[in-house]
């Protein structure tokens, strides 16, 4: 029997699996065995789509379909969870297993804590994730920096520090450190990212500290939770995994790695920051930034955070219709609402459609405010002050009263 907290090696008993697998399949067998023992209904994963820059999500209930999802994606640069608020009404009635970047796994618990999400219903199978690399930087890396047409690359990985690429032809490797030295390589909110190794997943998996004849071909798993615990244990005796102790020098060693990115990632932290300046030169920087705005709204409809039913940036009072760039208001109602909360996911920068660093200019603020009163979002359930209103009913208590007080509810208990 697995138990929370245990950690050991797997990989796919189904020959297909493990090969098609990243590093032996066992995040595929197990979804396929999750799917087929009805522990969950369905299971959302990532699969390529057109190529290797064009991750799409996957929502699959037929377990056959499952092993299409195998594989790591760095250039899948999306988040699931809002798709099942969005879509499935935050798997209120159904069971889902999906698989989660750090980031993914910190929108849950966001979601959540919001009652967008019901995590009762949600298995996280969390994947370690030293960070991922937008399509379109990608395409433009492969072209300038490897000398390669980017559409003759089938496969991408990341390993050892190098960005890897395969190609009709070749392959080849550069390090990320030189990479992102010349303005390549992660997106921004990844090197600042220190959600390496998700433990507020069920499980969470990676290459990280598999040694000796399994390096490659194994998966290290990390059981975080007891939903996990019975995951596994049920895929290991339905004989859809195979498991092993993991190598004591592999759990060192993965121990280091992920100090080693932590730091890495306070360092970007660090850099990022100070050159956004501080006080009203940052104001300004960011002012001047965002009057790029095309008031498109997908910085809105992919943050995890945004769910509102009406959302303030639509109201005329507060922004005027019809004017493009819109006043600074309209970011400044995003950073009143979010930035207490921000967990860095990069969705709102990745797809801003003017290049905007909204994520930056969030997370710089979503820093300040964890110092001052201490709440790190996306970590577990605890709830930041405006989490604690269900939006629908706290809009009918407003409607019914006519005050402007919200959050009244909240303030008199
Ligand atoms: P598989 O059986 O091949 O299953 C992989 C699963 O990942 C599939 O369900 C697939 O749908 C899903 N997936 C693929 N791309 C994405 C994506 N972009 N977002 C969400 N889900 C996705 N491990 C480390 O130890 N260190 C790392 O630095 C590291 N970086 C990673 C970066 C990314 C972007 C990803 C996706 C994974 C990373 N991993 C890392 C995890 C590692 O690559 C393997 O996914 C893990 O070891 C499981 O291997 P497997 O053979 O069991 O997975
Ligand atoms: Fe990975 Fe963190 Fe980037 Fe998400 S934000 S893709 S968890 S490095
Ligand atoms: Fe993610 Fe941007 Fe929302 Fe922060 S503000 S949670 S980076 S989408
Ligand atoms: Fe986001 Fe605020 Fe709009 Fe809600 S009201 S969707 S928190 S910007
Ligand atoms: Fe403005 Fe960018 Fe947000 Fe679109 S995504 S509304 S352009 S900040």
């Amino acid at each position: 029997m697995v138990a929370k907290g245990d950690m050991l090696y797997a990989w796919a008993k189904d020959a297909d699996i493990l090969k098609k697998g990243e590093c032996g399949g066992a995040v595929t067998a197990l979804l396929k065995h999750a799917l087929e023992s009805k522990a969950v209904d369905a299971v959302l994963a990532v699969k390529k789509g057109q190529d290797v820059y064009d991750a799409v999500p996957a929502f699959i209930t037929d377990p056959a379909e499952i092993a299409s999802t195998a594989g790591s994606l760095h250039c899948g640069t999306l988040l699931l969870p809002k798709i099942l608020k969005k879509y499935l009404d935050g798997v209120k009635d159904m069971k889902v297993a999906v698989t989660c970047k750090g980031c993914d796994v910190m929108a849950f618990y966001e979601l959540a804590k919001r009652n967008q999400i019901n995590l009762d219903n949600v298995v996280m199978i969390g994947v370690n994730c030293g960070g991922s690399v937008s399509p379109v930087a990608a395409r433009k890396m492969i072209s300038e920096k490897f000398g390669v047409d980017p559409n003759l690359v089938h496969k991408e990985e990341i390993d050892k520090g190098q960005f890897i690429i395969e190609y009709e032809g070749g392959h080849k490797g550069i390090k990320i450190d030189e990479l992102e030295d010349e303005g390549y390589g992660r997106r921004s909110n990844c090197r600042r990212c220190k959600m390496k190794i998700p433990r507020g997943a069920d499980i969470a998996c990676g290459n990280w500290g598999v040694m000796g004849d399994k390096a490659g071909k194994a998966t290290f798993i990390e059981v975080c939770s007891e939903k996990g615990a019975n995951l596994v244990s049920a895929a290991q005796s339905g004989g859809a995994i195979e498991t092993a102790t993991p190598d004591p020098k592999g759990i060192e060693i993965r121990g280091k790695v992920e100090k080693a990115m932590l730091k890495l990632g306070d360092e970007w932290r660090e850099k990022d920051f100070t050159a956004l300046g501080t006080g009203k030169d940052r104001l300004k920087t960011i002012m001047n930034e965002s009057s790029k705005c095309i008031k498109c709204f997908s910085c809105i409809d992919n943050c995890p955070i945004c769910y509102c039913v009406e959302c303030s940036t639509k109201k005329p009072w507060f922004i005027t219709p019809g004017q493009v760039p819109p006043g600074f208001m309209f970011h400044l109602i995003r950073f009143a609402h979010i930035s207490d909360s921000c967990i860095n996911c990069g969705q709102c920068e990745e797809l801003c459609a003017m290049d905007i660093r909204n994520a930056l200019f969030m997370h710089a603020q979503q820093v300040e405010i964890e110092k001052m009163f201490g709440h790190v979002p996306g970590k577990d359930m605890t709830p930041p002050i405006h989490a604690l209103a269900e939006e629908k009913a706290e809009r009918a208590r407003l409607d019914a009263t006519g005050t402007d007080s919200i959050y009244q509810n909240i303030f008199s208990e």
